[in-house]
């Protein structure tokens, strides 16, 4: 009998920053539409409680039945989690307030911040006594992390291959990054020693504004090449889109922002075509 392909191990990136509003979510929703419209299957992980992954994706909390709070407990698989959203290949895994409570409640399993990188890796497993709608094996996992440094985003770290910090184009954009790098650095050390900073995507940019070109050179000088060369302009239909519960892509594909995170999606395959290519 001809052997099954080998499962591969998706490439699992984390958007950090304890910054909140800096578009985290937006991009783990719209880089995820746009992979998946590339041909890449996404599985987007909301790790965030408030659920703004989840509400943008257009699902309702009546269909949270099953959350990340419960494969982060060790309930469920995270593959019982997964639910389909109205993109073809972009998959997510849900999240609910229950989350904001996972930290005491881990407080004393040794495991705790190893729980969500486990779970990933009994995602490609084959599992066949399991009857699944979507036997998919991910190319993607995309974790959208709360605003905090907490236990959760610690676990998105210790899952991830890397790390994709968004900065808003704003006065205080580097403000607070080098208290990431430093988490990140702590967690390398420690938990997960391949995890690096895949890139820098800068968000929110206003061509008007003086201020967010000031911004752009500050932080190209300071993170160098980390920085993706996309940028993500503030456009009003990126933030029209989530109370439709669509990604941008869905609602408006010809606009700015739309086309700007296709772009970001198409930078970074070409990141990791060249983190894959064996050394010259
Ligand atoms: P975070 O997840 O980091 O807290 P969000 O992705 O929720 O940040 O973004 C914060 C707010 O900014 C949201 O209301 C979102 O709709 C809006 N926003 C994000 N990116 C853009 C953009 N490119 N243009 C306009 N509004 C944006
Ligand atoms: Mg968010």
């Amino acid at each position: 009998a001809p052997t099954a392909p080998r499962p591969v191990a998706p490439r699992v990136l984390a958007l950090a920053n304890q910054k909140g509003g800096v578009g985290k979510t937006t991009t783990a929703i719209n880089l995820g539409t746009a992979l998946a419209a590339i041909g890449e299957s996404v599985l987007v992980v909301d790790l965030d409680p408030q659920g703004n992954a989840s509400t943008g994706l257009g699902i309702d909390r009546r269909s949270r039945r099953v959350s990340t709070y419960d494969v982060l407990t060790g309930e469920v698989s995270l593959r019982e989690a997964i639910l389909e959203t109205a993109v073809p290949r972009l998959h997510i895994a849900a999240s609910t307030m229950d989350l904001s409570g996972l930290e005491l409640e881990l407080a004393s399993q040794r495991d705790r911040a190893y729980r969500l990188r486990d779970a990933i890796r009994r995602l490609n497993l084959r599992d066949d006594s399991f009857q699944v709608r979507n036997n998919v094996e991910y190319s993607y996992v995309l974790i959208d992390c709360p605003p905090s440094l907490n236990l959760i985003t610690v676990n998105a770290m210790a899952a991830a291959n890397a790390i994709l910090v968004p900065l808003q184009c704003e006065f205080f954009a580097l403000e607070g990054l080098s208290q990431l790098l430093k988490t990140v650095e702590q967690v390398r050390s420690t938990l997960n020693p391949e995890l690096s900073i895949h890139g820098i995507v800068l968000t929110m940019y206003d061509a008007r504004n003086n201020l967010s070109a000031q911004v752009v050179e500050d932080v190209r000088q300071f993170m160098g090449e980390k920085v993706y060369e996309t940028i993500i302009p503030r456009n009003v239909r990126v933030s029209e889109a989530p109370s439709y519960g669509k990604p941008v892509l869905l609602y408006d594909l010809k606009c700015v922002g739309s086309q700007a995170y296709l772009r970001l999606a198409s930078e970074i395959i070409q990141r990791e075509r060249a983190l894959r290519a064996p050394a010259a």
